[in-house]
């Protein structure tokens, strides 16, 4: 991994003044997060609801300026027109991100226009085809409305939009969450399958471990707007050094008959609000491995083992 990324964020930060939780103070949604992601490989980004997810991948897309950090392509900043069109993004809820109005061929063609990126009419309508392919929808049904196709399938749509500038990253924001669990996996072995073929790179985020497990060559784990650890899925998996990724996995079905014996680990009650988080280690109100120090010095993101972990305690391999 020596490779210049092909995507780098470095300390960025984001806080929401105004809004829903206004009168209570800003929303420290992204408090610091370095990441690399590189050529062709999935990177796999999970934590709680409010963990700042969403506003990590639309700076990373460019759709959302960070207050301070920057995010680089290719060792350039955003958001150059030739960027923009590298860094696509799938949404979470097909249905609201669809223009309704618009029919499937005109959803995943607006891409081609807007970048310019086949010439007319008849070169567009072949490639919109030609997209529908990949992500196995008929393209037959391109002059259909997005309500006229299942859940599953308008992700799919969504997928070919994020495909349609032949991206070298897309961010997909949690792409399975509103869908069935029967159809989960179906899209995410497309995008799995996508990923393989086609070399693009991916960050997919989701709310739990057990979703981005099979898919991603690294996984970072978030808290509070922050990055508790990241490394490659065999070690964040195998041999977690973080105590909040620890809890993440005992919650999990455990299929590994070697791991059921492990002892489960309760993580009580709901993350502390982003307005205020907890001084020092922003877990510490729930990690069972707190001491004073954790309620005052905030831990580094460090190596460990391979991967990285921030905390005064991580598990280190004996
Ligand atoms: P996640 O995707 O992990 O659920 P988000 O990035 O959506 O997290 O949100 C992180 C925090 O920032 C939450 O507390 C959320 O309420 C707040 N937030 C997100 N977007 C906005 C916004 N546009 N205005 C105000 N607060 C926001
Ligand atoms: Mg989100």
């Amino acid at each position: 991994m020596s490779a210049e990324p092909v995507l780098r964020a470095v300390n960025l930060h984001k806080t929401y003044r105004g809004g829903l939780l206004s009168k209570a103070g800003a929303v420290r949604a992204v408090s610091g997060v370095s990441l690399e992601l590189h050529a062709g490989e999935t990177l796999g980004i999970v934590g709680e609801s409010g963990c700042g997810k969403s506003t990590l991948a639309r700076m990373l897309v460019g759709l959302e300026k960070p207050d301070s950090g920057e995010v680089t392509f290719r060792g350039r900043p955003f958001p150059a027109r030739d960027v923009r069109r590298s860094v696509q993004m799938v949404f979470q809820d097909p249905l609201t991100s669809l223009n309704p109005r618009m029919t499937v061929q005109d959803l995943v063609s607006e891409p081609l226009q807007v970048h310019r990126l086949a010439n007319g009419a008849p070169a567009r309508r072949a490639r919109v085809g030609e997209l529908l392919d990949l992500v196995g929808l008929d393209p037959d049904r391109m002059n259909r409305f997005p309500h006229e196709f299942s859940g599953g399938q308008r992700q799919r749509i969504g997928i070919a939009r994020a495909l349609a500038t032949e991206p070298d990253v897309i961010v997909c924001d949690e792409p399975v969450s509103a869908l069935d669990m029967s159809v989960q996996a179906q899209v995410v072995n497309l995008l799995a399958e996508l990923q393989r073929t086609l070399g693009v790179a991916l960050v997919f985020i989701a709310h739990d471990l057990a979703v981005v497990r099979h898919v991603s060559h690294r996984v970072g784990v978030m808290y509070l707007g922050r990055v508790a650890e990241i490394g490659p899925a065999t070690k964040v998996y195998g041999t977690p050094a973080h105590p909040y990724t620890s809890a993440l996995l005992s919650a999990a079905p455990v299929p590994r008959p070697s791991l059921r014996g492990r002892k489960r680990i309760m993580l009580g009650g709901d993350p502390p609000s982003p307005v205020a988080p907890p001084p020092g280690c922003r877990f510490h109100t729930r990690c069972w491995k707190a001491t004073a120090e954790c309620s005052t010095q905030e831990p580094a993101l460090e190596p460990v083992d391979d991967h990285f972990a921030a905390c005064h305690h991580a598990t280190r391999p004996a």
